[in-house]
């Protein structure tokens, strides 16, 4: 693999391709497969990811906001594209652009109706998202007789799935609660479809359901966070592969004596001399201001160097003293020698908000197969 040039988040489809098989591999054959690309496929690049799942079998695509799908359409995305937080604002773009809204209350259900009866659709796919407990989104069951009536009163639309949202799969002290929330799921969705002349699909395991929880997956699962390699999970980790490395290059390399500082505040002060390594990446690009002040560090050469000072917007600076480096060499920020889990821990947080945050300014390289 070529050196980075600059600072790159290479986004490898191979380790793609691996995660959705392990992720197939714990299901029967005849489940459904969404596959979860919202915040730019987890802060990396959702054209090149759902083309590529599109091509492995995926069956289903989801997204978070209206615009977020319309990007797939206008990219060649031919599968049904589920919108997960969609507006009112937005159900006209969702019908122009063939996107499928979650509709979880009755003010959005009352809405889409309207929209769909006002451009004459008929049977137009919609989904419809249950509360069993994450008190987020979603019907509480009470109103599922409401749901059945205005759904059934109209030809404008059908279910194309009732789904719901576990709140701690990944979590075997919440065991029960999660199977409480399995049941009732069951329990209301079978009140919902039992008097419907046809049959939707059923969903409700997202990753690390399908990992810990596989005979509640339905006919459908929702996995993101897998796809991109992480598990939740210590033991489930190394059966995935992170699928984005993020790269950065050395600009500068300079020599400080005991007592001097670098950086914002000074907050870095060097006990001895210290050879400093300045980095163009920052807090606008996605690393916060909590992995500075040698909270978490970096691979040079295969060597960690810890990150000194304050983050800066646009720049790091890290301590290789002792780590055989020059101008130009190559840096990993997480990848390969770090895993993005242990980066991510370093500063606090979980894979999710790491990796959803690189931002867009961040060059992209794909990997192909
Ligand atoms: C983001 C999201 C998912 C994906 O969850 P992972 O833990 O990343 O697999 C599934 N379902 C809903 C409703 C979501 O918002």
């Amino acid at each position: 693999m070529p050196e980075a040039k600059e600072t790159v988040l290479e986004i490898d489809l191979g380790n793609l391709a691996h995660n959705y098989r392990f992720l197939r591999s714990k299901l029967d054959k005849d489940v459904k497969f969404l596959s979860v690309v919202k915040a730019h496929a987890y802060g990396s690049d959702s054209v090149a990811i759902a083309k590529k799942l599109q091509e492995l079998g995926t069956d289903y695509f989801a997204v978070a906001y209206v615009e977020e799908g319309i990007r797939l359409r206008e990219n060649g995305i031919t599968l049904p594209i589920l919108v997960l937080h969609p507006q009112v604002l937005h159900f006209e773009e969702i019908i122009e652009h063939c996107l499928e809204p979650n509709l979880y209350s009755e003010r959005t259900l009352k809405a889409f109706i309207s929209a769909a009866e006002k451009s004459n659709l008929k049977d137009y796919p919609v989904h419809i998202k249950l509360n069993t407990g994450l008190n987020r989104l979603g019907f509480d069951q009470p109103e599922i007789k409401k749901v059945f009536d205005l759904v059934t009163g109209t030809k404008s639309i059908k279910i194309a799935s009732v789904f719901s949202h576990l709140a701690a799969s990944e979590d075997w002290q919440e065991r029960d609660f999660t199977i409480g929330q399995i049941d009732l799921f069951r329990k209301m969705t079978w009140q919902l479809i039992e008097n419907l002349d046809y049959e939707p699909i059923l969903h409700i395991c997202n990753t690390s359901g399908v990992i810990n929880y596989p005979k509640a997956a339905f006919s459908m699962v929702r996995t993101g966070i897998g796809l991109y390699g992480y598990g939740n999970d210590k033991n489930v980790d190394p059966e995935l592969k992170p699928v984005g490395t993020l790269k950065t290059i050395i600009s500068q390399i300079r020599e400080i004596g005991k007592g001097d500082t670098v950086g914002y505040n000074r907050v870095f002060k060097a006990e001895k001399p210290t050879r400093i390594a300045t980095l163009p990446i920052g807090h606008a690009d996605g690393i916060n201001r909590i992995y500075g002040k040698q909270k978490a560090g970096v691979y040079v050469n295969g060597k960690y160097a810890p990150i000194v000072g304050n983050v800066c917007m646009d720049i790091i600076m890290i301590n290789v003293t002792g780590i055989d480096c020059e101008e130009g060499d190559e840096v990993i920020v997480f990848g390969g020698p770090q895993h993005p889990v242990a980066f991510a821990e370093a500063g606090g947080t979980i894979s999710y908000e790491l990796i959803t945050g690189i931002q867009r300014r961040v060059s992209k390289k794909i990997i192909p197969e």
